[in-house]
C-alpha cells in the first residue's frame, strides 16, 4: 500500500479524489506486518498518529470521541452488560472503556494482528491505559469473523472497531459476519459497529443497513463527528431484536450512568440520545421516513 510521507507531509490514501494530510514531525514506526502495512508518527495537531495500510486508525488527541461513543452507547442503554465481545480494537481504547463498566464480569477482545497490540501498548500506552492486564479481559488473537461463526460463549454487548471495509476488515462488514453476531448474542443483546463516514462512504451506510434488517428486528445507526476521520459525522451501526435498548428514556439513562461513576470527555446521557438523531441527507439515504415510524 502506498505510503506517501511528501516534504514531511503524510497524505491518507482512504478516497481517490480527496484527502488529508498530515505534517509528519517524527515517524515513531514503520513496519508490514503479515496483516498490514503500521505507521506511527508524530503530530502537532493530532499527537500520535496510527496508520494502518495508508488509512488512520486513532490519533491520542481525538480517540475519545470514537472509543467513549462506541462503547457507552450500547452499555449504558443494555444496562447490565455481564460479557462484552470486541471485535478488533487493537489500540485497546475499547477496551479501556469497557473496563471501566462495575457491570462487566468478563470482556474478549478478538484482534487479527498481535502487532497492533503490541504497538500500542508502547506507543499509546494511555488507550489501553492497563486494561489488557485486566483479569476480566480475555485476548484472542484471530479473525473476528471466524470466531462469531464458531463460539459457543454468548455476549451482552458486541462492539465491532475495525478497520475499514478494505483488507482485513472487509468481512466484518459482511451479512455473514452479522449474523455471526447475531447468533453470538445473549437474548436482549446489542451489536454496534463503527461503520464510516456516510459523507464520504454512502455505500457503506445502505450496505450495514441492507445486510442488518435482514437479521435484526431493530437496526439504527447513532453519530458523532471525530476530526480525523474526516468528512463530517461518523456512523455506528447499531443492531438489537430488542427495540426497547434504543428508546431508553433520558431519566434512566443518567441514572444508570451516575450510578457508574465513570468521569469522560464526550459521552453524556444527553449525547447518547441526541447521537441517534439523524440529519435529513442521511435519512434520505436509509430511504427513512420523518418522522420514523
Ligand atoms: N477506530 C479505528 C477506525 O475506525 O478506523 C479502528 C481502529 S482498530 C486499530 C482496528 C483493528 O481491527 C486493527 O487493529 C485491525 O488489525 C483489526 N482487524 C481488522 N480486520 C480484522 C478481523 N478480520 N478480525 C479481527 N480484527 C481485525
Amino acid at each position: 500500500m502506498t505510503q506517501e510521507t511528501t516534504n514531511r507531509l503524510w497524505t491518507e490514501t482512504l478516497y481517490s479524489s480527496y484527502g488529508q494530510s498530515f505534517r509528519v514531525d517524527e515517524v515513531l514506526f514503520e513496519e508490514k506486518s503479515e496483516h498490514q502495512h503500521l505507521m506511527i508518527f508524530r503530530n502537532e495537531q493530532f499527537g500520535r498518529v496510527l496508520a494502518l495500510d495508508g488509512i488512520v486508525q486513532t490519533t491520542e488527541r481525538d480517540e475519545f470521541i470514537y472509543h467513549e461513543m462506541l462503547t457507552h452507547v450500547p452499555l449504558v442503554a443494555h444496562g447490565n452488560a455481564q460479557r462484552v465481545l470486541i471485535i478488533g480494537g487493537g489500540d485497546g481504547g475499547i477496551l479501556r472503556e469497557v473496563c471501566r463498566h462495575n457491570t462487566v464480569k468478563h470482556v474478549t477482545q478478538v484482534e487479527i494482528d498481535a502487532s497492533v497490540i503490541e504497538l500500542a501498548k508502547t506507543w499509546f500506552p494511555a488507550h489501553s491505559n492497563g486494561a489488557y492486564d485486566d483479569a476480566r479481559a480475555t485476548i484472542v488473537i484471530g479473525d473476528g469473523f471466524d470466531f462469531v461463526q464458531t463460539t459457543q460463549e454468548r455476549f451482552d454487548v458486541i462492539i465491532s472497531d475495525s478497520t475499514d471495509p478494505l483488507g482485513p476488515g472487509e468481512v466484518l462488514f459482511s451479512k455473514d459476519f452479522y449474523a455471526g453476531c447475531q447468533r453470538s448474542l445473549n437474548p436482549g443483546g446489542v451489536l454496534v459497529t463503527q461503520n464510516g463516514v456516510p459523507f464520504m462512504q454512502p455505500g457503506e451506510l445502505t450496505n450495514t443497513a441492507a445486510r442488518l434488517s435482514k437479521l435484526f428486528v431493530d437496526r439504527r445507526f447513532y453519530t458523532a463527528a471525530v476530526p480525523s476521520y474526516i468528512g463530517g459525522l461518523m456512523t455506528f451501526a447499531w443492531a438489537s431484536n430488542n427495540p426497547d435498548l434504543a428508546r431508553i428514556d433520558l431519566d434512566t439513562l443518567k441514572q444508570r450512568w451516575l450510578s457508574q461513576n465513570i468521569t469522560l470527555r464526550y459521552y453524556t446521557p444527553d449525547m447518547h440520545q441526541a447521537a441517534f438523531a439523524l440529519p435529513r441527507y442521511l435519512l434520505d439515504m436509509l430511504q427513512t421516513e420523518y418522522p420514523a415510524i
